[in-house]
């Protein structure tokens, strides 16, 4: 086993300090870091020897015999053994959950968000089919807790042996319901699940419990359950791999993969890469980055994609249109490079509002305002070619203009969409896409 790496920022916060040092032997389990602030304790993953200590990791070496079992955490109030677990968001916002669920909601509603809405992610879905009931007895601590009345389980229609374990499990809970999502980009944005479970449109600046709601991931209500009924600290991740593997492009589900582990390391059991790789990827194909084979999983990790190769625009102007729920500017930048083009325009979504600390959100996610005015401005700007990162509604509306002025549209998942044999983000074919491409790849 090769060394793992437990980064010191893996939730909403300041960076945790390092609790040990150099030369010491930890356990799974073992509290190897705490926060300073807002933030939330992080644990060793494994048997071994702490060997290094950075500003912004922990570099262990594991033993070569790995144990079960783990050090506990110590028995106390609910909230307290939550808070103790260092549990966070891992749907990959990275919240620290004892924080978001120290509320009263005063009867309201906790929102289970099973959306899984990134294309070709399928743990969280994996989980409730494997595992319901435990992930239900976490949304009822989670209820108990913030005084919930009702519980509602938020996911995808087409995930039907999934929605039907869930039925099954929930039969005898007159206070926890299932709420049927549409198959569109994005339905897993938290605001979107208030408002389709709901009916409430909240603003990008509001939070749920401006709705008496929380909304809370799949897999962080089994770490709830996790950190009640077995007192085990939060020091492993579910995570699915797809993409350009040795075996076949089909997903790959890996329970509770130890927290640093590499990806290489993950990659490589799951078959290993198939060359050649464009890029590979850390979460899902609109929100994720870019990541190596050196960098390791968190709390908050989802997916880990190894992309085919990327089409090349030999240095064609491009216009990028940027989306508050897809890959950030810096982001879709990195793709037009990487797709040797050359960003002569950019523009935002006109849902897309700019929050105080920079970051976008949509203002009715996945109903698309029209882009006509955004092409236009391409044109303008002398773009050949544009590269979206929006939802499936906007993307398929800038394929009502665009075209008709000429614009060649990519979408910032076409690599991934390819790679794992997923439609394309609009409503053109495939292959009309394919003939755009200037070398003809
Ligand atoms: S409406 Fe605009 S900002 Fe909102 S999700 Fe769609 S593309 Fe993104």
């Amino acid at each position: 086993m090769n060394n793992v790496q437990i980064l010191l920022r893996q939730h909403v916060g300041a960076p945790c300090e390092a609790t040990v040092k150099a030369g010491d032997k930890v356990k799974k389990g073992t509290l190897i870091a705490a926060p300073t602030g807002l933030g939330a304790n992080i644990f060793s993953s494994v048997y071994g020897t702490v060997t290094e200590v950075l500003d912004d990791r922990i570099v262990i070496k594991p033993d070569e015999k790995q144990k079960d079992e783990f050090v506990p955490i110590k028995e106390g109030s609910k909230l307290e053994m939550i808070t103790s677990a260092g549990v966070v968001g891992m749907g990959g916002a990275g919240f620290p959950t004892a924080v978001k669920i120290k509320a009263d909601l005063n009867g309201g509603y906790v929102l289970v968000n099973a959306a899984e809405c990134e294309p070709g992610l399928k743990h969280n879905i994996i989980q409730i089919e494997e595992n319901a009931e435990k992930t239900i007895r976490g949304l009822k601590y989670v209820m108990e807790i913030s005084n919930a009345a009702k519980g509602v389980f938020a996911i995808k229609k087409k995930n039907e042996k999934a929605v039907s374990v869930l039925r099954e499990a929930i039969k005898n809970e007159s206070n926890i319901t299932i709420h049927l999502l549409p198959d569109i980009y994005p339905m897993g944005e938290e605001r979107a699940v208030v408002r389709e479970v709901l009916g409430i449109l909240l603003d990008p600046t509001q939070l749920p419990s401006a709705a008496d709601a929380i909304v809370i991931n799949v897999e962080t209500l089994l770490r709830v359950a996790e950190a009640i009924e077995d007192k085990k600290p939060c020091f492993s991740k579910n995570v699915t791999v797809i993409g350009q593997l040795n075996d076949s492009n089909e997903p790959r589900v890996y329970m509770d993969v130890p927290v640093g582990t590499s990806v290489g390391d993950l990659i490589e059991r799951a078959g290993g890469m198939r060359e050649p790789v464009g890029e590979i990827v850390m979460g899902g194909p609109f929100t994720g980055k870019s990541t190596t084979l050196e960098d390791p999983i968190t709390k908050t990790t989802g997916g880990i994609i190894p992309t085919i190769e990327f089409p090349d625009l030999h240095g064609a102007n491009v216009g990028l249109l940027v989306c508050a729920c897809g890959g950030s500017e810096d982001r879709m930048r990195e793709i037009c490079a990487k797709m040797n083009g050359k960003v002569v325009s950019v523009a935002r979504c006109k849902q897309a509002a700019e929050m105080k600390n920079g970051a976008l959100k949509c203002e009715n996610p996945g109903n698309c305002p029209g882009q006509a005015a955004k092409c236009l401005q391409f044109k303008k700007d002398g773009a050949e070619y544009i590269i979206i990162g929006n939802c499936s509604d906007c993307s398929n509306t800038v394929m009502g203009s665009a075209p008709k002025m000429k614009l060649k549209v990519f979408h910032m998942t076409d690599h991934i969409m390819r790679t794992i044999g997923h439609p394309l983000y609009r409503r053109l074919t495939v292959s009309k896409q394919v003939d755009q491409l200037p070398n003809g790849k």
